[in-house]
C-alpha cells in the first residue's frame, strides 16, 4: 500500500511535454521534503519550528560552497551539509527543547533571522543577495540531472522513501513516544520516555530532512541566495503543513501540493489584482489558513479523511515480550517513603510521611479530599521533587529521579484522571507502555528494522488489553472509551509496561458500582498473581474490601495504619471522613 507512493514516480513521464510543471513538480517534491519535517516536529512531537528554511539554507549554501571553492562532487556537499545541518539542529535543540510554551518557537524565529542576515551579508563568501551561481548539477550513476525531468525521478524518489521511513516511525515505540510527548509529557515518562532527549532527537531529524531538502534545492535551480531560506519561507512551509494536516503524512503532502500550485497562481494573480509588484504571497497564505482552519481545524486531509472508508489496524500475532518474574520474597519491602514533604507556596500538602509497601499486598492510601494523597504519589513516583525525606524502591535510593528513569525499575503508575492518548488506538495506547521495554532507536526505526520487536510489543499490548478485557476495541481510537474502559486501559498500559508495582490514582473514580466491583476484583487476581499495587482513593468502601492494609492521610500528615477494620475503628479517622461528611 505504502509503497504506492513510489508511483509519484510516474507523474514526471505524465508531465513530460510540459517543462513548465515538471518545475512545479520538483517544487512539489522539495516542500514535500520540508513539509514532512514539519510532520515528524509539530505532528509528532508537537513542537512548532519558524527555522526549516534556514536548516535548508544551512546545507544550501555548504553544498554550493564546496563545490564552488573545492571542486569536490555534489555528493560531499550532501555530506557537508548534512553534517552542518545536524549541528547546527543540536546546537539549537540543546538550547531550546527544554524551554516551555513559546520559547521554542521564539528562539527557532530568532536564528531563523540572524542565519539570513549572515547569509545576505557576508558577501564575500556568501555572495550577499546576488548569491552563489553556476552550481554543478548533481550526477547519478554517469547521467547528470540537468533537467526538471531527470531531477523529478530523483526528488521524488527520495520523497517517496521518507514517506515510507516515517510511517515506520509513526508505526514504532519512538513514534507512539513522540505523540505521548505532544500530548502530555509527564505520562510519556512515567513510561520510561525521556522527553528532553526525544524532542532533540526529533529535532534533529526534522533539521536533516530540511537539509536534505536544502541541498535538493541548490543543485535543482543550480544557485543559491537567501531569499528561499527567509523567515517568510519558513512560514510558507509551516502554513502548508498545517493547512494539509501537519499530523498527517498525506496531509502535509497534500499541503505541499496545494500550496505550490497556490504560490505560482498568486505569483500571476495578485500583481494583477492588486495592481503592483510585491511579496503579497504571505499575507494570502495567511488567509488561506484562517479559511481552512475555520472549515477544517485539524487540516483538509484529516476533514477529507472523515468521508472516506476507515484504515484498517493490524493485530499482531507476535510472541509477546516476556513478563518479568518477580524474584523477591512475599512480604518483602519494595517500595519505601521515609519523612515525605512537599510544601506549594505556605500550604504543607504532604508533611512527614512515611509508608512501606510489601511485596504482593494491596496497601490502600486513603484521606479525604485535599489530603496530599495524588502528592504523596508525585513525590513517589518522581513527578514532581519532595522537599524531604526520602524514596527507596527495591532499597535503592530513588529520590529526586525523573518519572524516566524510575518507571524501567519496575513502577508504574495511573493519574488521578486518566491520561490516554486521544489520537491513538486503544492498542496503541496500551503499546506506548513498551517503550521502556524496547530498544529500537531512530535509525533502526527509519529503516524498518524495528518490525520484529514492533510486533512483539503490540502482542504484548493486545494481550494486556485481554487481561483486562478490552481486547474487542484495540483497534478503536481511544478517544471512543467510556470513563470505566479508561481506567482499564490505564491498567493495561501498566500490565504492558512490565512494571511489578502498580500505584493507582483513585482508579475507582467515575466508575459505575458495578465497574468499581470488577476493577476490585481485578485488581485482587493482580495481587495474587505477583503483583504489588498501593492505591489511593477516597473511597472508603471500595477500599474496605479491597485492600491488605490502609494508610490515612490528613493534612498533608499520616493520621494511621492498620488493617482496613482497625483503621475504621480509629476515632482520628473517624473524625477525618466525619469532617468531610459535615462540610458536604
Ligand atoms: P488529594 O489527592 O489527597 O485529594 P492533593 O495531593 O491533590 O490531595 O492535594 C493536597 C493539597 O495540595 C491540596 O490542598 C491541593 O490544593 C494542594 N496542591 C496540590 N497540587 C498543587 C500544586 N501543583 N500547586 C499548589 N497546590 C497544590
Ligand atoms: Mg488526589
Amino acid at each position: 500500500m505504502r509503497y504506492g507512493w513510489f508511483l509519484l514516480l510516474l507523474l514526471p513521464l505524465a508531465l513530460s511535454p510540459f517543462p513548465f510543471y515538471l518545475t512545479l513538480l520538483n517544487f512539489f517534491a522539495l516542500s514535500g521534503l520540508v513539509a514532512l519535517s514539519l510532520y515528524v516536529l509539530t505532528g509528532l512531537g508537537g513542537m512548532t519550528s519558524f527555522a526549516q528554511a534556514a536548516f535548508m539554507g544551512v546545507a544550501a549554501y555548504a553544498t554550493a560552497l564546496l563545490a564552488k571553492g573545492t571542486g569536490l562532487s555534489p555528493w560531499a556537499g550532501l555530506l557537508l551539509g548534512l553534517l552542518l545541518t545536524l549541528a547546527f539542529a543540536l546546537v539549537l535543540g540543546l538550547l531550546t527543547v527544554r524551554l516551555k510554551g513559546h520559547f521554542l518557537p521564539l528562539s527557532t524565529i530568532a536564528w531563523q533571522v540572524a542565519l539570513y542576515i549572515l547569509a545576505g551579508n557576508l558577501v564575500g563568501l556568501t555572495g550577499g543577495h546576488t548569491g552563489l551561481t553556476d552550481l554543478p548539477a548533481l550526477v547519478l550513476l554517469g547521467l547528470p540531472l540537468d533537467t526538471p525531468f531527470r531531477y523529478a525521478f530523483l526528488s521524488l524518489f527520495l520523497l517517496a522513501l521518507l514517506v515510507l521511513a516515517l510511517y515506520n516511525l509513526r508505526e514504532s515505540r519512538l513514534g507512539r513516544a513522540l505523540l505521548a510527548l505532544r500530548g502530555d509529557a509527564l505520562t510519556a515518562a512515567s513510561f520510561g520516555v525521556d522527553p528532553a532527549a526525544l524532542r532533540l532527537k526529533a529535532f534533529l531529524l526534522a533539521g536533516g530532512i530540511a537539509g536534505l531538502a536544502g541541498f535538493l534545492y541548490a543543485h535543482f535551480l543550480r544557485f543559491v541566495n537567501p531569499t528561499p531560506f527567509s523567515l517568510e519561507a519558513s512560514i510558507k512551509y509551516l502554513v502548508m503543513a498545517v493547512a494539509g494536516g501537519v499530523g498527517t503524512i498525506p496531509g502535509v503532502l497534500l499541503g505541499a501540493a496545494l500550496f505550490t500550485g497556490l504560490e505560482d497562481w498568486l505569483k500571476d494573480l495578485l500583481p494583477l489584482l492588486l495592481g503592483r509588484q510585491g511579496n503579497y504571497e504571505t499575507v494570502a497564505y495567511g488567509l488561506v489558513l484562517a479559511g481552512i482552519l475555520l472549515l477544517a481545524p485539524k487540516g483538509v486531509y484529516p476533514f477529507l479523511a472523515r468521508f472516506s472508508p476507515k484504515g484498517e489496524g493490524r493485530l499482531s500475532k507476535a510472541e509477546p515480550l516476556p513478563l518479568p518474574t518477580p524474584s523477591g520474597t512475599p512480604g518483602e519491602v519494595v517500595l519505601e517513603a521515609q519523612g515525605l514533604k512537599k510544601a506549594f507556596g505556605g500550604l504543607l500538602a504532604v508533611n512527614g510521611v512515611s509508608f512501606a509497601l510489601r511485596r504482593g499486598e494491596i496497601l490502600a492510601l486513603i484521606g479525604p479530599n485535599g489530603a496530599g494523597k495524588s502528592t504523596t504519589f508525585h513525590l513517589v513516583t518522581g513527578a514532581i521533587p519532595p522537599d524531604g525525606g526520602r524514596v527507596f524502591l527495591f532499597g535503592r535510593e530513588i529520590t529526586g529521579l525523573p518519572p524516566h528513569r524510575i518507571h524501567p525499575l519496575g513502577l508504574g503508575r495511573t493519574f488521578q484522571h486518566p491520561h490516554i492518548f486521544p489520537e491513538m488506538t486503544v492498542l496503541e495506547n496500551a503499546a506506548l507502555a513498551t517503550y521502556a521495554r524496547t530498544r529500537a532507536g531512530f535509525l533502526r526505526v527509519l529503516f524498518g528494522l524495528h518490525r520484529e520487536e514492533e510486533a512483539r510489543a503490540l502482542a504484548t499490548a493486545y494481550q494486556a488489553l485481554k487481561r483486562v478485557g478490552l481486547e474487542d476495541l484495540a483497534l478503536e481510537a481511544a478517544s471512543r472509551l467510556t470513563a470505566g474502559q479508561q481506567r482499564l486501559l490505564e491498567i493495561a498500559r501498566l500490565l504492558a509496561s512490565g512494571a511489578e508495582i502498580l500505584l493507582l490514582d483513585e482508579p475507582g473514580a467515575g466508575l459505575r458500582a458495578g465497574e468499581k466491583r470488577e476493577l476490585a476484583h481485578l485488581l485482587k487476581a493482580l495481587a495474587r498473581e505477583g503483583y504489588t499495587v498501593l492505591l489511593v482513593d477516597h473511597d472508603m468502601d471500595l477500599v474496605m474490601g479491597l485492600a491488605d492494609r490502609v494508610v490515612v492521610m490528613n493534612y498533608g500528615e499520616k493520621i494511621a495504619e492498620g488493617t482496613p477494620k482497625e483503621v475504621q475503628r480509629n476515632p482520628l479517622v473517624r473524625a477525618a471522613y466525619l469532617g468531610e461528611v459535615e462540610a458536604a
